[in-house]
């Protein structure tokens, strides 16, 4: 009988820890999928007021926030 729980034992004392890092490699890949918004942003600077903003939205052109100008992206 001992063998047998010993066995019982040891796929417990593999199972466990391979399940719980399975888990925490599926909860650090589902939040590694929200991080790629921030990568999309578009920077620019404005060529009238010096001002540097970025927006989510891929636009190649975007209107500044402080004066209105259209400026191009400096890095999409
Ligand atoms: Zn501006």
């Amino acid at each position: 009988m001992i063998p047998m729980q010993l066995g019982t034992i040891l796929v417990f004392y593999v199972s466990v820890p391979l399940l719980i890092t399975a888990l925490l490699a599926l909860l650090y890949n589902a939040r590694s999928q929200h991080r790629p918004s921030r990568e999309k942003e578009s920077i620019y600077e404005c060529e009238k007021c010096g001002s540097i903003y970025a927006f989510a939205r891929n636009r190649p052109m975007d209107r500044c926030p402080r004066c209105g100008h259209l400026n191009d992206a400096v890095r999409t």
